[in-house]
């Protein structure tokens, strides 16, 4: 097999490494490094062949194609042996056909992706297996590598725990203290990482992890390396691929410290370059506006971009001020004919809320991308024909705290328009069956 990738600087400078050196940043110019394929070598198969391939082997049993992430493994890390690879089969998560929510709102195809309902209940999933794999070859080889380490709005964490215990690698976590769910606090927990509560927000965690990570053992698993972001560009893959290969016109994906949208972008690029399919999608990025640099860049087309101090947000995972995928996200954008837009505490609140009524049962972060598409819809941005997804990025399960302070109306900043708090009753059979008749009376 003769198919290959290593990293490179993003900042044009050529400079490059294998993808088993320890280095996170180019070490001439400081920029960031991203994993980059020999596309040539990809030319081998048709996009036809690509295609078949991917779809053959979509839950196969064959060790590890099943995964949505190692289906597409010639993509993503094609230097890994499938005896270092740590999978929990994540990927193929299924899209939802929000039908009655389109309706609603006025579109007639708008589709939820549920990158949630995975091993550890976020998209961080499908990133993790292949830093982790990496991680587990590169010992294998004899790198001396006592640990892997990140810091985390929670849901890294929860994955790196996860994979990082599967290969049996130690991991330690850096957490912001009580910045982060009950849910994704004891994740990590539960899994025999090591867990640090700090007293900062995650830009704090994040600066203290790189001084850590300055120790060559200590193995950093941000998404500041590059190896996560091939991972989560199969869900890229993976949409269109659900959509018998025809490309949606808008993605709806909310975004902290813009891995994810990078990665988004990534692989629509690399599928446009490998001729798997012939348009792009325009992608709306989802900020809340208590951690909003993106937002506040795009509005000056993206010439400024200021750090800014990021506010306690509902929007935990996305909780952060200084992104540190900006270039990647802002190269994207341009690209992808992107658009950014906020959401407030009360909107995103009232947006997951709204499409749990619908069936859902949304993450705040997946709120905060509900409320800009209705924005976007508002605002003519959207058509009524627009095939739209939703990148969901989380499970609603992790976030019970929300949803109940939403139902109990206590969360700060939250109308709850649309709480629907448990009635106590006498255990009476007039009691219940009244209770019944109003309800169905008001529906
Ligand atoms: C990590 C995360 C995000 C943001 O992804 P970035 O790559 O940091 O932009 C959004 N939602 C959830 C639930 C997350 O865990
Ligand atoms: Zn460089």
């Amino acid at each position: 097999m003769s198919y290959s990738c290593w990293l490179e600087c993003i900042r044009g400078c050529g400079r490059r490494y294998s993808i088993f050196d320890v280095v996170y940043r180019c070490e001439d110019c400081g920029g960031l490094l991203d994993v980059v394929h020999d596309l040539d070598a990809l030319r081998d198969r048709s996009s036809e062949e690509w295609k078949a391939l991917f779809d053959e082997r979509t839950r196969t049993t064959e060790w590890p194609f099943g995964s949505g992430v190692w289906g597409k493994k010639e993509w993503v890390c094609p230097d890994i042996l499938a005896d270092n690879i740590v999978s929990m089969y994540e990927g193929h998560t299924n899209c939802f056909w929000a039908e009655r929510l389109g309706k609603q709102i006025g579109v007639s195809e708008l589709w939820v992706k549920l990158c949630g309902n995975s091993h550890t209940g976020s998209f961080k999933d499908l990133g993790m297996t292949v830093l982790v794999s990496v991680v587990r070859q590169m010992i294998s080889t004899g790198r001396p590598i006592r640990a892997v380490a990140c810091a985390s709005t929670g849901d890294t964490s929860a994955s790196l725990a996860a994979y990082a215990a599967a290969a049996g690698i130690p991991a330690a976590i850096l957490l912001p203290r009580g910045k982060v769910s009950t849910g994704q606090l004891v994740q990590p927990i539960a899994n025999g990482a090591l867990v640090l509560s700090l007293d900062t927000d995650f830009d704090g965690c994040m600066r203290i992890v790189q001084r850590v990570t300055q120790d060559e053992t200590i193995y950093l698993a941000n998404s500041m390396n590059s190896l996560r972001m091939e991972g989560q560009k199969t869900v890229a893959i993976e949409l269109v691929q659900q959509f018998d290969w025809r490309v949606p016109d808008w993605i709806i994906i909310p975004v902290g410290n813009l891995g994810n949208v990078s990665a988004l972008g990534k692989g629509f690029l690399m599928m446009k370059e490998l001729g798997l399919i012939d348009r792009l999608p325009r992608i709306a990025c989802a900020q809340a506006e208590r951690a909003n640099p993106l937002y506040r860049s795009y509005l000056t087309s993206f010439e400024k971009y200021q750090p800014v101090q990021a506010q306690q947000t509902l929007a935990s995972a996305i909780q952060i001020g200084d992104p540190v995928s900006y270039e990647r996200a802002v190269r994207v954008l341009r690209q992808l004919d992107g658009v950014v837009e906020q959401a407030t505490e009360d909107e995103l609140a009232d947006a997951a809320a709204r499409a749990d009524r619908t069936g859902m049962y949304a993450c705040p972060h997946t709120g905060v991308a509900l409320a800009v598409l209705f924005k976007l819809i508002d605002r003519g941005d959207i058509r009524h024909d627009h095939r739209v997804v939703v990148i969901s990025t989380a499970s609603g399960l992790k976030f019970t705290d929300f949803k109940v302070g939403y139902h109990e109306g206590t969360l700060t900043g939250v109308t709850s328009h649309l709480a629907n708090p448990p009635q106590e009753l006498p255990a009476s059979y007039e009691a219940v069956s009244q209770a019944i008749d109003r309800a169905i009376a008001a529906h």
